[in-house]
């Protein structure tokens, strides 16, 4: 190999780099499969100049850099990374060392997935929950406590007899494939840019200062080891013992033994057929040698143990053509370059279209019409474009560039100070702005209108019979009979089911308007504070301010949204047709002491978990809210209660305990 050693220390530099890019700026430029193959460069280069290896090397320790805010931690253990593989003969390579190291013919192996996240320690106290720490450099990460703690299957204290006086638990938090889709669109909407994966997203919100925007993004956890504190003669063992402990943990269908590497080539086809119906995100398999009473003799290399290794999917690419670059305008004004494709298959569905997400991003990555791309599908669900094949690019291409109008009215195109968005300033007339706010008013979290797809909707506002959501329900089966391909049966259904939906809640029904800055909590704060629809209505920014959980920003949205006499006009033509949104009805009547009451919970229950006391709160309907305030009702405090308390007292926020709770539930 001739490489000369400041090539060698460039590739590290380059390294780096990424490394920065992708742990604490969490905006991965490469994919991670680029990153992985730059790493086996590197290891080639330092296994044939072995004196060249210096200890920054990322081949030779983990380091996720340090986040601004956040209070550094030490781990109890070292917390390692992982040997990569992408090829079936380094497993058997890895199965032959471990025979070697362990002297054992016939090894077996706990086989796991591989959560692509961000690994968190969790550490108790005699049962209680007192610290979350990130990987960080290996030996000290950032202290996130508080953030961690938003998680809701996350035991605040444990409850069994033979917890042991500290324990620590490691795993990965996460974020649903679901949930990365809707921060996705609100992110659009907002004028901010998408993240490139739910990993990405997770590791951002991790790392956000204000734990009631954590809450916000719907982290998860899943758990896989025990750190300190209790010794499992066998990694199969420790499942079982997570969940005694009511940790989460993977479904046991993904948790299997293997004795060779034709059942480790099993395992990785079964997950291959089932990873993209779970509900997060995986990058590989995690193959463990099951017996820990070796794993302090086996070692480690250089920054990962020599008892595991992970087997990485190599991303599902294709090569296809870009045919055009259209424009689609949101339901706020947010123009979004789209590439259309030629139609070519990846990871179970054809693809024809790809977000490009924005004008820099376009910029960037130099996509052109008639250019060769690979695509991919970020976080397993949305093609996007990785990579232009610049020496297939047709001669004469030219760079392409955002309209200086809107293709759909013709409005002067306008961008905002500090957002990367263009955007439509023409909300009230711009015909694509309408139709995306029809899909989103009947979309699954809103009005959840079955049979009311794009397409459909599309068909009604395109023949001028729905231009505003309450000309839905002016629709009779008549009218639909009278759209291309609909059929009595169809006809029916859509009309029942536009009907059904009259009742639907009031906070589905504010979220459907599609207010900027309201998703679907901020849309249950204001139905549980206000009561009902007349009084949304009437809401004034004063009043808004007062409800714990809406800030500036929404609350001058919602006062703009109400103050247009369209808008209005259109919630009034609502009710008129019969859309009658109620809140939903509460175990307990509204006179119930928590009815519109905000609390905040802090320290341990003893007699609850944290779910089980919100779930409570949130039946009677009051709401629960992750900091404290001036405008928090409740601080329920349990024992060793922290920061929360004393933030309360100075705010003059009525402090309970258990007790009190339970009395008045
Ligand atoms: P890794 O993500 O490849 O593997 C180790 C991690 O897997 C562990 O730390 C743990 O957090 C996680 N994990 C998930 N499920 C697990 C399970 N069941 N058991 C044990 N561990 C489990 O390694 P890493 O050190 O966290 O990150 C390095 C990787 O990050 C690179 O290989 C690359 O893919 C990616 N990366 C990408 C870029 C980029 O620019 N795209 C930059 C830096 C790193």
């Amino acid at each position: 190999m001739k490489v000369t050693q400041a090539e060698y220390e460039e590739l590290i530099e380059t390294l780096r780099d990424h490394d920065h890019r992708y742990y604490v700026d969490c905006k991965p430029v490469i994919s991670d499969y680029e990153y992985d193959q730059l790493i086996k460069k590197l290891e080639a280069i330092e296994a044939h100049h072995p004196n060249w290896i210096v200890p920054s090397s990322p081949t030779q320790r983990v380091d996720e850099g340090e986040s601004r805010g956040f209070k550094q931690a030490e781990h109890l253990a070292p917390m390692l990374s992982l040997q990569n593989t992408y090829s079936l003969e380094e497993i058997q390579d890895f199965i032959d060392r471990v025979k070697k190291l362990t002297q054992l013919t016939h090894p077996t192996f706990s086989l796991e997935l591989k959560i692509d996240g961000v690994a968190i320690a969790v550490r108790y106290k005699k049962g209680f929950l007192i610290q979350a720490i990130t990987r960080g450099d290996g030996k000290k990460g950032d202290d996130v406590t508080q953030n961690v703690k938003t998680i809701p299957t996350l035991p605040m204290n444990l409850k069994e007899k033979d917890i042991p006086d500290l324990l620590e638990v490691r795993g990965e938090v996460y974020l649903s494939k679901s949930d990365f889709l809707l921060m996705n669109e609100q992110r659009q909407e907002e004028g901010l840019e998408p993240w490139a994966n739910p990993r990405n997203a997770c590791a951002g919100s991790l790392k956000l200062l204000d734990a009631k925007e954590v809450y916000k993004r719907h982290l998860n956890l899943i758990t896989y080891q025990v750190s300190y504190g209790y010794e499992v003669p066998f990694q199969s063992e420790v499942h079982p013992y997570l969940k005694k402990h009511h940790f989460p943990i993977l479904d046991p269908k993904f948790l299997k033994k293997a004795h060779s590497l034709k059942d480790i080539e099993d395992y990785i086809h079964f997950v291959s057929k089932s990873r993209h119906d779970l509900a997060f995100d995986i990058d590989g398999i995690v193959i463990k040698f099951d017996d820990t009473k070796y794993y302090e003799t086996m070692g480690m290399t250089g920054k990962s143990p020599r008892w595991a290794v992970a087997y990485k999917f190599a991303p599902e690419q294709a090569i296809t053509k870009v045919l055009g670059i259209t424009i689609q305008v949101g339901r706020t004004g947010v123009l979004t370059p789209v590439a259309e494709l030629e139609p070519v298959f990846l990871a179970g569905s054809t693809i024809s279209r790809a977000s490009l997400h924005n004008e820099e991003e376009v910029e960037r990555k130099d996509i052109r019409v008639g250019d060769t791309v690979f695509i991919e599908k970020a976080g397993e669900i949305i093609p996007q474009v990785v990579k232009v094949e610049l020496d297939q690019r047709p001669k004469h291409s030219e760079k392409w560039t955002m309209p200086k109008n809107c293709p759909y009215c013709d409005t002067r195109v306008v961008k905002i100070k500090g957002e990367v968005a263009v955007r439509c300033p023409n909300n009230l007339e711009c015909p694509a702005q309408g139709m995306r706010r029809l899909t989103f008013f009947v979309a699954k979290g809103a009005m959840d209108i079955e049979h009311l797809g794009e397409k459909v909707v599309e068909k009604l506002f395109e023949s001028k019979m729905v231009q505003r959501p309450s000309d839905f329900y002016k629709l009779t089966k008549e009218d639909l009979l009278g759209l291309p391909g609909f059929k009595e049966k169809s006809a029916q259904n859509l009309y029942d089911s536009i009907q059904e939906s009259k009742k639907r809640s009031l906070d589905r029904f504010i979220l459907g308007l599609g207010i900027p800055h309201v998703g679907a909590q901020s849309a249950y704060l204001l139905a549980q504070r206000l009561g009902s629809l007349k009084n949304f209505l009437e809401v004034d920014k004063e009043s808004l301010l007062k409800i714990d959980g809406i800030g500036e920003k929404t609350a001058d949205a919602i006062v703009c949204f109400l103050k247009s006499s369209l808008h209005k006009e259109d919630i009034l033509s609502l009710i008129e047709a019969g859309v009658e949104p109620a809140v939903e009805k509460k175990i307990a009547s509204y006179d119930h002491l928590f009815f519109s009451k905000t609390f905040c919970l802090t320290g341990t229950l003893t007699k609850y978990t944290r779910q089980e006391a919100s779930d409570l709160i949130h039946q009677r309907g009051g709401v629960v809210v992750n900091s404290v305030t001036k405008k928090t009702d409740y601080l329920l405090a349990g024992d060793e209660a922290g920061s929360k308390l004393e933030k309360a007292k100075v705010a003059g926020v009525k402090i309970v305990d258990e007790d009190w709770f339970e009395k008045n539930l």
